[in-house]
């Protein structure tokens, strides 16, 4: 079974060829940050224009290295949310073209669900499992019964990881993205700045990181006026201990309060090193769960990773219609699986 997939949620045009759901047939990223550098951030008018410019190109691309025509295809799979609404619509709108051109099935696909997917490109899921998503737009823990059945156990109450770093990363005039630099900022430097650790209450899954984020802008405003030095490279590797640990204390928690085969790292922070050491570390004292780490290149935005999510909704039934509409705000609800047009 093959099936293309586009993604066009927020700033990477991508599409990709999966066979099967596991393999990676071909796997086409065209990023725009070179663009969206200079304002500190994306832009979502200049992001549309850009997946307008770029999706026929790439689709060509990902069609071409896979060596296939569309009568090859079971299926398309396209983000349909969340998202910057200009730009899913670039790709939900290809997707149905396609779709009804070839008289292939269309298939629906939440971006999160897609970041956790992404897992299944280099091992076989094994339920119950836990996923920690953490990107540009969320941060949650995701439990989930079986393929399909996704549910949210805790999530950020404000800023998500992504956001908090692309935020400090500013502060220290770093360019967007910041995530990558302050990684790297951090793992030459020392944690000796005091910056807090957002528990919340007692048993809690929920995340926050406004709070860090404040207290990391003060530290540096009021050593400003004592004339103080604090050294960016101690504050990235302060900042990032205290990400780090709270993120990998509560996936801990939960893991072993869940009983979960399995422990998935998704979304775009899952590239952090500093994260990637400390989770397997902590886990080794669990070695009944098997901790999966993505690599780089399925931990930021790519289509392989919708086309993962995509073949396992095309197994359970999923099909869209040609009155699919881009979801800004898309929820990743239970079971979220059946027909849907
Ligand atoms: P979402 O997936 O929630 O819709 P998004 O698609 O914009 O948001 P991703 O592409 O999954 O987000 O991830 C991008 C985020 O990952 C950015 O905030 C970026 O700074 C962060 N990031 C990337 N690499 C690293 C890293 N090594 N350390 C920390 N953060 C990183
Ligand atoms: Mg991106
Ligand atoms: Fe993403």
């Amino acid at each position: 079974v093959y099936i293309l997939a586009i993604e066009t949620s927020c700033d990477e045009t991508a599409a990709a060829v999966i066979k099967n759901g596991n393999e990676i047939v071909s796997n086409v990223v065209a990023s725009q940050i070179e663009s969206h550098k200079r304002f500190g951030g994306v832009v979502p008018e200049i992001a549309s224009r850009h997946h307008v410019e770029q999706i026929t190109l790439v689709l060509e691309e990902a069609m071409q290295q896979a060596e296939l025509t569309y009568k090859d295809l079971s299926a398309i799979a396209v983000t349909e949310g969340p998202g910057l609404v200009g730009a899913l619509l670039i790709g939900v709108n290809a997707a149905k073209a396609l779709a009804f051109a070839h008289g292939i099935p269309l298939i629906g696909v939440h971006h999160i669900a897609g970041h956790i997917y992404a897992n299944q490109l280099i091992t076989e899921l094994k339920f119950p499992l836990l996923s920690l998503v953490v990107s540009g737009g969320h941060t949650e823990l995701v439990y989930m019964e079986e393929h399909g059945s996704f549910e949210v156990i805790g999530e950020t109450l404000d800023d998500a990881a992504g956001e908090a770093y692309d935020k400090v990363a500013r502060t220290l005039n770093m360019p967007y993205p910041g995530g990558p630099h302050i990684d790297r900022l951090a793992h030459e430097g020392e944690p000796v700045l005091n910056l807090p650790r957002a528990w919340l209450e007692e048993g809690s899954y929920h995340f926050s990181f406004s709070g860090l984020k404040s207290a990391v802008i003060n530290t540096l405003h009021n050593a400003k006026q004592k004339g103080e030095v604090i050294e960016a490279k101690d504050l990235a590797a302060s900042f990032q201990q205290s990400v780090v640990e709270v993120l990998v204390e509560k996936t801990y928690r939960a893991a072993n309060e869940y009983k979960v085969h399995q422990v998935l790292l998704a979304g775009g922070v899952a590239a952090n090193k500093g994260l990637r050491t400390a989770l397997t570390a902590r886990f080794k004292e669990m070695p009944d769960t098997e901790l999966v780490i993505p690599p780089l290149y399925l931990c930021t935005d790519n289509a392989a990773m919708i086309g993962a999510a995509g073949h396992m909704l095309f197994q359970k039934g999923r099909r869209g219609s040609m009155s699919m509409n881009a979801n800004p705000g898309l929820e990743l609800d239970n079971a979220d699986c059946g027909p849907r047009s």
